[in-house]
């Protein structure tokens, strides 16, 4: 069965604005609405991508807070904090940690424009020692209230939506699929329209067959 036009264009046009240069990494993050809420904003900021250090193996549970958008974000698992930095540095990311300590800058000093990775710490303790000695900045949003901090969702809202407004101004926001690479374009592209049978092509170890312009699965021609 195909894919309605009409969700076929939704799910295009979401597509054609992701960012696989803008992410986050979350370190120890462990309340489910806190890391839904990160997700609902990486998923409204078009972020294609995001990162978890998930040292004993944790299954994320999202819940309602998430409304869904864990089906359209990459998450990314690493198992230590030293896999997840070699990764993301290797793969070109600046790394920015948040922290409230003193010898961290404004947020509004740095720019964003270019591979942007922000790392984010656990709700009570913040970034971890391990994890701030190795980010390339540290980063706060300065704050005049009572309170020492803000709510981690929130932290990562002001920052992605920070990155938006820094890219939007200099005309780097993708809005035609530029973000992402074509074959992880095409790829997605399959895998948001059919996600049922991207599982049975990716089990079979089969590649994803092409689709036309209305989203229909074209079974003549080959990958
Ligand atoms: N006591 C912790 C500390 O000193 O970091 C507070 C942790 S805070 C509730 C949880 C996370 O939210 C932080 O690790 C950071 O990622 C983010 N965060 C909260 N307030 C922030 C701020 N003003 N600037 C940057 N990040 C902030």
């Amino acid at each position: 069965m195909s894919i309605l036009p009409r969700r076929f264009e939704r799910i295009k046009n979401v597509l054609n604005c992701r960012m696989k240069n803008l992410t986050v990494l979350v370190e120890a993050v462990n309340k489910p609405h806190n890391l839904s809420a990160i997700l609902r904003t990486c998923d409204a900021a078009g972020v294609f991508e995001a990162n978890f250090i998930c040292e004993r193996d944790e299954v994320k549970t999202f819940n309602s807070t998430a409304q869904g958008s864990q089906k359209w974000i990459k998450l990314n698992n690493h198992e230590s904090i030293i896999s997840a930095v070699s990764e993301l540095k290797k793969r070109g990311f600046k790394l920015y940690g948040t922290t409230l300590s003193e010898s961290s800058s404004d947020f509004k000093n740095f720019d964003y424009s270019e591979n942007t990775c922000f790392v984010l710490g656990a709700e009570k303790w913040g970034l971890s020692d391990e994890l701030i000695s190795k980010v390339d900045e540290s980063i706060f949003i300065p704050m005049t209230g009572m309170v020492q901090s803000l709510n981690v969702s929130v932290a990562a809202s002001i920052l992605l939506f920070e990155a938006i407004r820094q890219r939007q101004s200099k005309g780097l926001l993708p809005v035609n699929g530029e973000g992402l690479s074509p074959n992880e374009y095409r790829k997605t592209l399959f895998e948001w329209s059919y996600p049922e049978l991207a599982s049975i092509y990716r089990n079979s170890g089969t590649k994803y067959p092409k689709l036309n312009k209305f989203g229909e699965i074209d079974e003549v021609i080959n990958n």
